[in-house]
């Protein structure tokens, strides 16, 4: 592989704000080193059917406070399989492009680790996904904006809760991972928060039951972490209407409201930071890297951590909601 000319981009898997921040950080900082710049339209599916296009400075004008990803993003199955693969090499080949950035999750940067090494192609990965779920990095593109439209909403269920001494159920995003749940639950002053890290102790919901809305409160609210495993709000809700009939119980699935809106400074400023070390990795001949972001430090974690580990809740953060939600 010879040196870099051209930077491909493109954002894949679930949108996240801020992703445009990113994509216009990563335009940017590439055409000011000297690189051309190509943008790969609906992910992956893009790259194997051909949606590229010349990318100017002017192209990424205006977007950094825009929510979603002006590349659009895609699911591609068959980028999963070898052939499909080869079909992106090729147009990747004659589109002249040489290396590329790619903004999304886990499962992102998992199809570009494999792109990057079947052919031997420069590929850098920047954590976007309102999960936060990404190991190697304190913080991924669209978190903070997720969590601050979490709050707000909740801010406003909080009103109709007390009003009427309910006990609200409020299913947020997350997939697998409890962060949006437990850190907007002590943002917004939640009682309890169900995360799918503590599925293991004891029952999550009986434990609030007996600690906190016993004893002095009316109304309450519990931030549910969706999770295909235990049924989110909903499977709460009836197994509190069955067990505790008393509770006047209402649920809230937050939905894709969560994934939407105009970027907070904080996605804006990451995005963009990342962005420019993206293109700094480029010229520094890294590879089958994530760029992330740890103790307000860029680092460079192998794809391989970043998808195999598992980022670990910390737990002192359950113990701050308990101590908070007396
Ligand atoms: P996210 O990046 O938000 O985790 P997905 O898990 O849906 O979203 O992954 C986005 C895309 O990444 C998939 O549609 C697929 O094209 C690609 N991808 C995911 N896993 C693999 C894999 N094992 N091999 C090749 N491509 C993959």
């Amino acid at each position: 592989m010879g040196t870099v000319k051209c930077i491909g981009i493109l954002t894949s898997g679930g949108d996240a704000p801020g992703m445009n921040a990113a994509i216009r950080a990563v335009t940017r900082s590439a055409i000011y080193n000297g690189f051309q710049v190509k943008g790969i339209y609906r992910g992956y599916e893009g790259l194997i059917t051909g949606e590229i296009e010349d990318f100017k400075t002017q192209n990424v004008s205006n977007i950094i406070q825009q929510g979603g990803t002006i590349l659009k993003t895609a699911r591609s199955k068959e980028f999963k399989t070898p052939e499909g693969r080869q079909k992106a090499f090729e147009n990747m080949q004659k589109e002249g492009i040489d290396a590329l950035v790619v903004i999304g999750g886990d499962g992102s940067l998992t199809g570009a680790r494999i792109f990057g090494e079947e052919f031997n192609i420069p590929c850098i990965g920047l954590p976007g996904t309102i999960d936060n779920d990404l190991y190697g990095t304190d913080s991924t593109i669209g978190y903070d904006t997720a969590m601050n439209t979490i709050i707000e909403c909740v801010d406003k269920i909080r009103d109709t809760a007390t009003s009427h001494d309910r006990l609200f159920f409020v299913e947020v995003m997350g997939r697998d991972a409890g962060f949006l749940a437990l850190n907007s639950a002590i943002a917004s002053g939640a009682e309890a928060a169900i995360i799918p890290e503590d599925r293991t102790d004891a029952d999550q919901l009986e434990e609030f039951i007996n600690r906190g809305f016993r004893k002095t409160k009316k109304s309450s609210i519990v931030i549910v972490a969706e999770s295909p495993k235990d049924g989110g709000a909903m499977h709460y809700a009836e197994r509190v209407k069955n067990e505790y009939p008393q509770y006047d119980v209402r649920v809230t699935i937050l939905g894709h409201i969560q994934r939407g809106g105009r970027p907070t400074a904080h996605d804006r400023i990451l995005a963009s930071r990342l962005g420019c070390a993206a293109i700094e990795a480029i010229m520094e001949g890294q590879r089958n890297i994530m760029v992330g972001i740890q103790n307000n430090t860029i680092v460079y974690v192998p794809f391989i951590k970043a998808i195999k580990n598992d980022k670990t809740i910390d737990r002192s953060l359950i113990r701050v909601l308990d101590e908070l939600s007396i």
